[in-house]
Formats: structure tokens, C-alpha cells, sequence
């Protein structure tokens, strides 16, 4: 993009003036001596021994805080009940049909422990690893923490995937122990959890016991010597379970990537420099204050669950809401009828679920109070520029900044974002601003050199950090390739970006879809905010096709706001707007409107199956596809477009 293109760009207005003086000056010192940059915040948890190295670094593999012992939960728990934080609600938590529970930090540090007792009993220990098929209940939580105060490493999979979904990542990771439900209620209905489960340990041979939390109350197969139920597993148990006194680097979890770009990969991090990382970030982005209530709505089974639902959040003592159910249901005002019921302060959401509830219009945010938020933030995707400005003006009241936080479940925690904390800079709607302290982010081409403020190119991280993952399950070699391969020494999440000319960070999408027309590298991003800036797009994903002379032509599906309807007149018309915003190589050659797209349980857009439909090519693996039916839908619309040109 030249000068004139990012100056012509809508999305310079300024909001919330700098007083960033502090955030650059932190920056610095951090990127100058990052070790002691970092044991001063890892000092700032509690640790049964001090480190001796805080960084052993033998590229590509990162040990931090060598030497050094320490326990999630009782960083989580135990650390908070000498004083009067014991009695602080941690979470409130909400059922899908209205109920209600409530739960102090004490109440969680005994139920933890029990469950911990509990999973010792059933003969799971420091070592093994244990998968989670949960509903959104406060038993998740709990068993999580349970599983990290005995050093068991836990895998969380989406209760959305499905049985072969969760057969794999059992495969993977040989896991000894299963916790499910009975049930699960979502948009009124019940997901058959336990089913499922049963139906995936058909192909897996790794499993010993299985328990299930009873919670829709339906009929299920109880396996005689296998499946036990967790009120029966927590009778006769312990009040207080030593916490393991683990190494830095034990294992704390696995994580399976959503999927987005092929088949999964199993993300390990370690325990002491993930937790240092995930308690500085959410102090610096969030910046929860005692009287705060926080709400990450995320999933558990999504990385920003592990990270920032349940780990960041208790590391800094909050209050956080826990809900269960689908975020329109019974209707798309549950969230803001939410916020002023509980007199949220702080609320971490999604690109994707903001526009899908920006949908229904300004009426039903308008119909609750939503004064009580101060800070919102996003994650997931890029957010574009006109869904940032309606969280802002209509969710936000104008009043509250937004902090767009860049990272990966590599990554463990945030990566580029504004800092609240640290002193605010000016928000630009769709740029997630700048690296956080201590990341040494850049952006450079092909051959790794930095680009210029102004230029596109590969965003790479050139130093290492605590919350890093250690490698990938069973698969380093893999680890080795796709993250450290095409730029030596340097850090590669996969995503293309630009910096603009007062060094912002913008993401275009991952590198792997970046359209290469005429000569010309576009982002999906770029070409999907251009469409969705348009009055009667409300989403749209784009692909390239391969074209003989251009190299690759730029294929868009289009789903419209309510109200209008397909039309040649209007696809002239989008045409001509993509081209007078973004230029004329970056014009649609074909647009299709759609009802939906194929989407990620997440909510985000797999880019790669919408490529592979607009060049006719097989989709591969979809076992994490929010609904199978839009891939159908899609192709259905092409061949029908393609007749219709033919006519
Ligand atoms: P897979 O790695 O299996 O394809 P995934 O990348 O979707 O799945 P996540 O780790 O949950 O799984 O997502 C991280 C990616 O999401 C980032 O690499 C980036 O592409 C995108 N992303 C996350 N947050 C933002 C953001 N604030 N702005 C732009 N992109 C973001
Ligand atoms: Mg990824």
C-alpha cells in the first residue's frame, strides 16, 4: 500500500489520546534486558523454589525459569486464603435456562481439592494426561485446577467436536482419564455428551475411567469398572491436597489448534512461564480492578478459555461471569441483558460474535443499561473497522477503549495489544496497536529482513518469551518446521500483516491465503473489510481461484444485511466499491451471495475450504466445521451462478 492508500484509509480517527509515555518506556527497557524483565514478574507469583536460569534457550526450544518450583492451583487458590480475598466471588455463573450459582474463591479452593483427592483415587497422577468433554459448568474449572494441583496434564476438547474429533486428540495424547456430562444444554437443546463419549472411546484404548458430571439428568450407558459419577467420586475425599511442587517446564496442558488450516496440532505448554505470561498480560491489558466484573465468554475448550477465562482471571483474584449457553439464545440480547444483570465492567468477546449481533441492530444493546462496562477487548480475527466502531459507539457508549488483542494458542497469551495498564495509546479501530512488553515483534519479507513502516510482509516474533509453547505433542520436528523453518532464529505465527506510518500493527489474514493478483499480495482481510464496509454486506470471505494471466483471481461470498437482496445490480456495485477502496487489481472478478459461511466452532471463517469450493478443489478435513450444511450451500451457489452465466 502507498502513503496516499493508508492516509485515504477511514480508520484514522483517533480515540483516547496518548498518554503512552509509560507503555513505550516499558516496552524498551523490556526488549533491552528481557531476563530481568521478566523474573521480576515471575517473582510476583509464589513459588516453593527460586529459579536458577530464567532462560535456557536452545533454538527452537525455550525452558523458562529453570530449576525453579511451582503449582497452578495453588497460584490460583491457596494463595488467597490467608487474607480476605478467600471470601471474593471467582465466578458467577449462569445455566442457559436462568440458573444461578455462585462461587467464592474458598468455595473453589475446597472443591478443587476434593476433586483432586477424587482423581488420585481413581489412580491418575503427576504425569499423565486427562481429557476434558465439558459443558460451560463451574465443574470445569474445577477439575482443571484439581488436575493441575496433582501435576496431571490436561487436553481440552471442544464439546462441539465430534466422536472421531475426540477419538484423535485421545489418540494423541493417551489420555488415562475422560471427564464429561451426562449432558450439555445448548440453544435449548441437550448435547448427548456422554454419548459421544462412549462413541470415541470405541477407537481409542488409552482410557481407564471416565467420570461424568451429572447435569441434564438424561439416561445414559454407564460402563461397569470404567465410568463413575462425579458425585460419587468426590465422597469420602480429602479437604486438602498438597499441591505437586512441579518444575517450571512440567507440562500444564495440551491444546489442539482449531483446525482452521488442516489437521490439528497439539500445542504443549509448561507451567511456570505460561503462567508468568498469562498473569502479566491479563494485568496489562485488562487491568482488573477488586471491584471489577470481568466476562471472557470464551469456551474453555478454545485457548482464550484456558488462558483468559480461567488461569489469567484467578492469578489476579477477579470476579468473572461464567455462562453457559450460545450467546443468542433464547435471542441475541442475552449477552447486554447479562451485562447490566450482573453490572459487568470488563468484556472480552469475538470479531465473529459481534457481528452476528451488530446483525440484529442497535435496538437490543439499546434496551439494557450498559453503563457499568469500561473496558471491552476482542480476539480471534481482525476486527473491521465498521464492527469496532458499533461495539464502540453502541456497546461501549463511547466511553470505553477497546483493546484488540493479537495471539495464537502458541503463543499462550497476548501478544500485540493496547495497554490500559500501562498507560493507553491512541486506538486505531482494526489494528491491534503494538507489541506488549518483552515481545519483539517485527515485520519482514521473504528472506526475513524488516520491512518498512508502510510495507506488507510476514509478522515474526525475534525473541522468546514465557508464555511460549514448549513444542508440539509428539511431533517437534513438526514444531521445528512450520514455526522456525522459513525464518531462522525467528518466531513464525503464519500471519501476514503491515505497519502503518505511525508504526501500527494491522493483521491481513494468514499468510497462506494471501492473494498473489497481477503482482499484487492482498490480504483476505483487506478485501473483506472493503466489502463488508459497504451498507448491505454484513459478512463475506474471500478466496483466490487461479487465473492463467493475473496469477490468481479474487473470488468473494457475500452474506447481506437484512433487508436486501441479491442482484446483478448489486454485485456491479460491490465490485465497484471494492475496486474505488482498495484499487483496481483488488476488483472481485466473482461474488456470490451466500446465507452463511463455513465456519470453525470459534466463529472463525475456514478460508481454506471456501478456496477450495471456489476452485472446484476437494475440502479435506471438516471434522471441526460449525455446520457442514454451508459448505454444501456454497458450492450449490456456485454451480447454480455458474449455470446461470452459461444460460
Ligand atoms: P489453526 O492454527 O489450527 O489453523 P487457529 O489459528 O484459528 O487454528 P487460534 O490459535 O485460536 O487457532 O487462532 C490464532 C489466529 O487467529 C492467529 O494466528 C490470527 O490469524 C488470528 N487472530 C487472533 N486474534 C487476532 C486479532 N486480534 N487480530 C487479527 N487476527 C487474529
Ligand atoms: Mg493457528
Amino acid at each position: 500500500m502507498s502513503d496516499s492508500e493508508l492516509s485515504s484509509l477511514p480508520f484514522n480517527e483517533r480515540y483516547f489520546q496518548d498518554s503512552s509515555s509509560n507503555y513505550h518506556k516499558i516496552r524498551n527497557s523490556a526488549l533491552d534486558n528481557p531476563e530481568t524483565f521478566w523474573s521480576n514478574i515471575a517473582k510476583e507469583l509464589s513459588w516453593f523454589r527460586d529459579w536458577d536460569e530464567v532462560l535456557d534457550w536452545k533454538l527452537p526450544f525455550a525452558k523458562w525459569f529453570t530449576g525453579g518450583k511451582i503449582n497452578a492451583s495453588f497460584n490460583c487458590l491457596d494463595r488467597y486464603m490467608g487474607s480476605e480475598l478467600k471470601n471474593k466471588i471467582a465466578y458467577i455463573w449462569e445455566g442457559e435456562n436462568g440458573d444461578k450459582r455462585t462461587l467464592t474463591y474458598l468455595q473453589l479452593f475446597e472443591q478443587v481439592n476434593h476433586f483432586a483427592d477424587a482423581l488420585l483415587k481413581l489412580g491418575v497422577k503427576k504425569g499423565d494426561r486427562i481429557a476434558f468433554y465439558m459443558p460451560m459448568v463451574p465443574e470445569f474449572p474445577i477439575a482443571i485446577l484439581a488436575a493441575t494441583r496433582i501435576g496431571v496434564t490436561f487436553t481440552v476438547v471442544f464439546s462441539g467436536f465430534s466422536a472421531s474429533a475426540l477419538a484423535d486428540r485421545i489418540n494423541d495424547s493417551q489420555a488415562k482419564l475422560v471427564i464429561t456430562s451426562d449432558g450439555g444444554f445448548r440453544r435449548g437443546k441437550i448435547l448427548k455428551l456422554k454419548d459421544i463419549v462412549d462413541e470415541a472411546l470405541d477407537k481409542t484404548s488409552s482410557v481407564e475411567k471416565v467420570i461424568v458430571l451429572k447435569r441434564a439428568d438424561i439416561e445414559i450407558n454407564m460402563t461397569e469398572n470404567r465410568d463413575v459419577w462425579w458425585h460419587d467420586s468426590i465422597k469420602n475425599t480429602r479437604d486438602f491436597v498438597e499441591p505437586e511442587q512441579l518444575e517450571s517446564d512440567h507440562p500444564l496442558y495440551i491444546l489442539y489448534t482449531s483446525g482452521t488450516t488442516g489437521k490439528p496440532k497439539g500445542v504443549l505448554h509448561g507451567t511456570g512461564g505460561y503462567l508468568t505470561y498469562v498473569y502479566a498480560t491479563t494485568k496489562w491489558v485488562f487491568d482488573i480492578q477488586n471491584d471489577d466484573i470481568y466476562w471472557c465468554p470464551a469456551d474453555i475448550g478454545w485457548v482464550t478459555g484456558h488462558s483468559y477465562f480461567i488461569f489469567g482471571p484467578l492469578l489476579q483474584g477477579a470476579t468473572s461471569i461464567m455462562y453457559e449457553g450460545a450467546p443468542d439464545y433464547p435471542n441475541p440480547e442475552r449477552l447486554w441483558e447479562m451485562i447490566d444483570k450482573y453490572k459487568v465492567s470488563i468484556f472480552y468477546f469475538t470479531p465473529t460474535g459481534i457481528r452476528a449481533l451488530m446483525k440484529h441492530g442497535d435496538e437490543l444493546p439499546k434496551k439494557h443499561n450498559l453503563n457499568s462496562l469500561r473496558l471491552l477487548g476482542t480476539v480471534g480475527e481482525p476486527i473491521n473497522p465498521a464492527a469496532w466502531k458499533w461495539y464502540y459507539d453502541v456497546i461501549g457508549n463511547k466511553k470505553c477503549p477497546i483493546v484488540d488483542t493479537w495471539w495464537q494458542t502458541e503463543t499462550g497469551g497476548i501478544m500485540l495489544s493496547a495497554s490500559p495498564h500501562l498507560g493507553l495509546v491512541s486506538l486505531k479501530p482494526g489494528s491491534a496497536t503494538f507489541p506488549l512488553p518483552g515481545i519483539d515483534a517485527d515485520i519482514v519479507d521473504e528472506q526475513g529482513n524488516s520491512m518498512k513502516f508502510g510495507e506488507k510482509g510476514f509478522l515474526v516474533i525475534k525473541k522468546p518469551w514465557p508464555g511460549m509453547f514448549l513444542t508440539l505433542y509428539n511431533d517437534s520436528e513438526r514444531y521445528k518446521q512450520v514455526y522456525w523453518e522459513k525464518f531462522p532464529g525467528y518466531y513464525y505465527p503464519g500471519d501476514y500483516a503491515i505497519r502503518d506510518h505511525d508504526g501500527y500493527f494491522w493483521l491481513l489474514g494468514r499468510a497462506d491465503e494471501v492473494l498473489n493478483v497481477a503482482g499484487h499480495r492482498l490480504g483476505t482481510i483487506e478485501i473483506e473489510d472493503a466489502m463488508v464496509e459497504h451498507a448491505a454486506v454484513a459478512e463475506a470471505a474471500v478466496a483466490g481461484k487461479p487465473d492463467e494471466i493475473k496469477g490468481e483471481s479474487i473470488v468473494v461470498f457475500a452474506i447481506l444485511q437484512k433487508g436486501n437482496n441479491p442482484s446483478t445490480k448489486l454485485r456491479v456495485e460491490l465490485r465497484n466499491h471494492v475496486r474505488s477502496v482498495l484499487g483496481p487489481v483488488a476488483t472481485p472478478e466473482e461474488i456470490y451471495f451466500v446465507n452463511m459461511l463455513p465456519k470453525t466452532r470459534s466463529g472463525k471463517i475456514m478460508r481454506r475450504v471456501v478456496k477450495a469450493v471456489a476452485s472446484g478443489k476437494d475440502i479435506g478435513d471438516v471434522t471441526t466445521l460449525e455446520d457442514g450444511a454451508s459448505v454444501d450451500e456454497i458450492k450449490r451457489t456456485i454451480d447454480e451462478f455458474r449455470q446461470s452465466v452459461e444460460d
